[in-house]
Formats: C-alpha cells, sequence, structure tokens
C-alpha cells in the first residue's frame, strides 16, 4: 500500500480520470476526499470505495470559485484530519472555435475551470500542507500544455498555465517538503471526449501513434506513483502519458 495513512483530495472525481484516480488512491489505503459539482455521480464513488473496504467522503465543490477551494480543503481536514495527497484534476472541454469566433464568455469559462482553479485550490492546500509537514500534489494538465490544438485557444492557454504554476509552486514549496508535478495525458476515453461523436474521435485516435486512445486506469496509475513516496525526487516536472502523441 503506497498510501496507507495518507489522505488524499481529488477533484473532479465523479468520472473519468479523476474517478479512477480516487478508486486507487483508496486501494493504495489513503482516505479519500472525492469531489466534485457533480453530487449524485460522485456518492456512487464514495459507495463504490467504501463497498471494497476503503473509507471515502464527497464533499461538493465547484472549483472555479475560490471559496469552494477553500471550504474544500477545510472539510477534508475537518473529516480526516489532515491532507497529504491532492490531484487538482477538474475540468472541461469549453467552446470550440477559432480566436477571432471564440467568445469572450468560452474563454473566460474554460480558464477559470481549467486554470485558475488550479492556482485556488494549490493556494489552501499548500497551507494545509505546510501545517502536517509536507504532501504531494498533481495537476492535470494535457498534452494541450506542451503544444496547441486549433479551435481550443482556450483550453489550450489554461492547461500550458497549469505546467508554469506547478513549475512555479514546486520551486518555491521544494524546501518545505511539498512536491507538485503535472501531468499530461493525450486523448483519453472519459465523457469529456466520447462525447464529440464517432467520426471526431476515429479522427482522434489516428493523431496517437499508438494507435488508440488511453483509458483513465492508464492515467491513474501514474498519478498514483507522483502521489507517492516512491516519487521522493520527482518535482516540478511534466510527465506525459500520451501513447507517443507528443514525440511525434
Ligand atoms: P470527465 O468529464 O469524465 O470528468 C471531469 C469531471 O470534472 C466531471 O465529473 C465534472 O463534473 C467535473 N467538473 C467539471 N467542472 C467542474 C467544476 N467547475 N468544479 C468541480 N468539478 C467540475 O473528464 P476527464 O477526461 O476525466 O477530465 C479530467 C481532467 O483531465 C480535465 O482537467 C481534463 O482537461 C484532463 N484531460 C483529459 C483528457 C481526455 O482526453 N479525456 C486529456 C488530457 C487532460
Amino acid at each position: 500500500n503506497q498510501l496507507a495513512g495518507k489522505v488524499a483530495l481529488v477533484t473532479g472525481a465523479s468520472s473519468g480520470i479523476g474517478k479512477a484516480t480516487a478508486l486507487f488512491y483508496a486501494r493504495e489505503g489513503a482516505k479519500v476526499v472525492v469531489s466534485d459539482i457533480a453530487e449524485d455521480k460522485g456518492q456512487q464513488v464514495v459507495e463504490e470505495i467504501n463497498r471494497a473496504g476503503g473509507e471515502a467522503t464527497f464533499v461538493k465543490a465547484d472549483v472555479s470559485n475560490p471559496q469552494d477551494c477553500e471550504q474544500l480543503v477545510q472539510q477534508t481536514v475537518d473529516a480526516f484530519g489532515r491532507l497529504d495527497v491532492a490531484f487538482n484534476n477538474a475540468g472541461i472541454g469549453g467552446e470550440s472555435n477559432p480566436v477571432g469566433d471564440m467568445s469572450i464568455e468560452g474563454w473566460q469559462k474554460v480558464v477559470n475551470i481549467n486554470l485558475n482553479s488550479v492556482f485556488y485550490c494549490m493556494h489552501y492546500q499548500i497551507r494545509q500542507m505546510l501545517q502536517n509537514g509536507g504532501g504531494a500534489i498533481v495537476n492535470n494538465s494535457s498534452i494541450l500544455g506542451q503544444v496547441g490544438f486549433a479551435n481550443s485557444s482556450g483550453y489550450v492557454a489554461a492547461k500550458h498555465g497549469v505546467v508554469g504554476l506547478t513549475k512555479t509552486g514546486a520551486l518555491e514549496y521544494a524546501s518545505k517538503g511539498i512536491r507538485i508535478n503535472a501531468i499530461g495525458p493525450a486523448f483519453i476515453n472519459t465523457p469529456l471526449v466520447t462525447s464529440l461523436g464517432e467520426e471526431t474521435l476515429q479522427a482522434l485516435v489516428k493523431m496517437h501513434p499508438i494507435g488508440r486512445l488511453g483509458e483513465a486506469e492508464e492515467v491513474a496509475e501514474l498519478v498514483v506513483w507522483l502521489s507517492s513516496p516512491k516519487a521522493s525526487f520527482v518535482n516540478g516536472a511534466y510527465y506525459a502519458v500520451d501513447g507517443a502523441y507528443l514525440s511525434q
């Protein structure tokens, strides 16, 4: 058990990569706070963890709201006494349009949910982690934190921003026992992607040298490792999990 005795928090944990990671964190012995705006699906994740013999609780939080992020950390401490591990994962695909046509609201929404949220979460998580002697934070960026993608300027800019925020946080807290890393999944088989329709999916598959999309569990394995003491010298890094997408 890589995370025995640890308290872990996952945002966007009702679905996809966040859900897979919450289940794996629990499997590794962590007490897990499952957080999302989707309450019913989140409660189902909690039940699945409890049925498997783990310990979890649901906290509703909209990560684009700083007060919700503060409350989320507070309720984690109220429930389990501390915070050791955080996976800042919640995110959306956002409006698909070239820059000249992208609405101002569309830009603001995706940057709020995919970038500002990660700052808000880290801000409160770090303050708590300093009180319990350190911790590990993993931020979910994307391959689109490294390269562009037409018609997704807000998403791409936000995900690049997450990488910069990760590196800067790592520099600031490396000597204080907090490790902060980012992951870069390629296109993963979750509702965020499968909602795009069959034709788009086939085109996306072709962009991956491995010849398929990734699975949420394949991403969760990396997140668990980065969150665990096995990754004790890994800090400020960006790890792709992408079927060689970025090698092209
Ligand atoms: P998903 O849609 O399956 O899950 C996202 C979850 O985030 C949902 O449960 C949703 O309710 C929640 N969420 C949305 N807005 C929220 C908010 N404001 N506050 C709290 N929760 C909110 O998608 P996923 O593919 O698992 O995506 C998770 C993360 O992975 C996102 O940050 C996404 O950008 C990133 N990512 C996904 C892919 C992919 O191809 N699926 C690739 C790279 C990165």
